[in-house]
């Protein structure tokens, strides 16, 4: 029965373009090197175009001639039960959802979306891991998968306005900017709202937050679950067109930015007229106007610093050179690139709601070996990101593997060297 549900959702998706990049695979292999999980641990059932391969024999089987033979000839055979529910642990347990085979593919198959679309079978079909579809739940039900309510938000903002002695403007009908924060930042890292809000109240922005718009994490997204993903959405969306601001700022989180920036506009009428930003752009542009100033050198002499790009935000979203630019300036002597960095560099190993995944954790930790293996060649003492899924994964496995690295948040590095004036 599920089988017969995920390949009916398979054959939905599979339009044009999706056929075409499945067509196109040559079966050439060269996808594989440039997945984290595969790279870790040499499982070839861990190699991109593997966890595909569901949705490329649904195709075959159903649209093409050269399919219909070989199911008939007993070549191949139809799709089991057990092989979807093998997949969807592969699926979800061991893709990020990063993209960063698709660089690599000579093919130009744009691999992690069709990953995505093989997410959506198994969703339809209600065969997701159960801790990601409890966390999913849950943000139906509460508005947040970490349980940040209306009331427990309204208490965390109140705590973190006091304890950091920080302006948290709320509601404000007319401001310009709507910053929605991840629930993650919201529970395990409230001292980035602090420096959040202490970089636009230095640099003079007429921002707000909402209690309606208050989580940008969208569970559905890592579901794969088209609707749910809309209903995250709509929530920001709603709450940022209830104050009518200009532009939305997505806080440090990759996946959320993702799904809001890109997704959304396939999804659903997204509001017209509201910008949409990812709060590292919007530091690049205070610095570029000079809206806010850093204290040069500031982190310099604390050993060697280096820069985690995040797959949704330097990958995808392209803010590349607005970490660069602070890291230069805080840290002119000890920012040390690790390799391979920028769009091509390695994902951190917990993303895609890998994280949320308990079963998951072996295959994150052997993921982390590789970002272990890149922070060790450049000497860091401080890794710094802009992601708080990336953070979350890092805080983690520093702990696991007991490792003398200090985890920061760029935005809190940016509000910590703000020259006052
Ligand atoms: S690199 Fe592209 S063409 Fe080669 S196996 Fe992977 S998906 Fe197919
Ligand atoms: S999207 Fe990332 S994690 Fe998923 S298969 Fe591709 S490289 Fe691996």
């Amino acid at each position: 029965m599920e089988t017969n549900v995920v390949i009916n959702t398979f054959v939905k998706e599979t339009g044009g373009s999706v056929a075409s990049q499945l067509e196109a695979c040559t079966r050439c292999g060269m996808c594989a090197e440039a997945c984290h999980f595969y790279q870790a641990t040499g499982n070839p059932e861990y190699a991109p175009v593997w966890k595909i391969e569901l949705l490329k024999r649904a195709y075959e089987q159903r649209f093409t001639l050269i399919g219909k033979m070989k199911l008939a000839l007993g070549i191949d055979k139809r799709i089991t039960d057990e092989e979807i529910s093998h997949f969807s642990q592969i699926v979800y347990e061991a893709c990020t959802m990063c993209n960063k085979c698709s660089m690599v593919c000579p093919m130009g198959i744009q691999i992690g979306p069709l990953i995505h679309e093989v997410r959506a079978g198994f969703s339809d079909a209600g065969i997701v891991p159960a801790d990601l579809m409890a966390a999913v739940n849950k943000q139906v039900e509460e508005g947040s998968p970490l349980g940040v309510t209306d009331d427990v938000y309204e208490s965390r903002m109140e705590w973190v306005a006091d304890e950091w002695e920080v302006d948290l403007p709320m509601d404000v009908k007319g401001a310009d900017t709507l910053v929605v924060f991840s629930s993650i930042e919201v529970m395990k890292f409230p001292e980035n709202i602090a420096a959040i809000a202490k970089i636009l109240n230095t640099a003079g922005e007429k921002w707000t937050l909402s209690t309606h718009a208050r989580e940008v994490v969208n569970f559905g997204f890592y579901e794969g679950n088209a609707e749910r993903t809309k209903m995250f959405l709509k929530r920001v969306f709603d709450g940022a067109v209830e104050l009518g601001v200009k532009k939305i700022v997505v806080t440090e989180c990759g996946h959320a930015y993702d799904a809001l920036r890109w997704t959304s506009y396939n999804l659903m009428d997204v509001p017209a007229g509201i910008e949409i930003t990812h709060i590292v752009g919007l530091i690049g542009e205070y610095l570029k106007a000079g809206r806010i100033k850093l204290k040069e050198g500031a982190l310099d002499g604390n050993g060697t610093i280096t820069f985690h790009d995040a797959c949704k935000i330097q990958r995808k979203g392209g803010h590349i050179k607005e970490p660069r630019t602070v890291l230069n300036l805080l840290a002119p002597h000890d920012f040390k690139e690790m390799s391979p960095n920028r769009e091509e560099a390695i994902c951190c190993g917990g993303g895609g709601g890998v994280i949320a995944i308990k079963e998951a954790d072996p295959i994150r930790y052997a993921a982390f070996g590789l970002k272990i293996d890149q922070m060790k060649k450049v000497g860091a003492k401080t890794v710094v990101m802009s992601c708080s899924n990336c953070r979350l994964q890092f805080v983690d496995c520093v702990q696991h593997f007991n490792l003398d690295v200090k985890v920061a948040g760029l935005s809190q590095l940016v509000a910590d060297s703000l020259v006052e004036e």
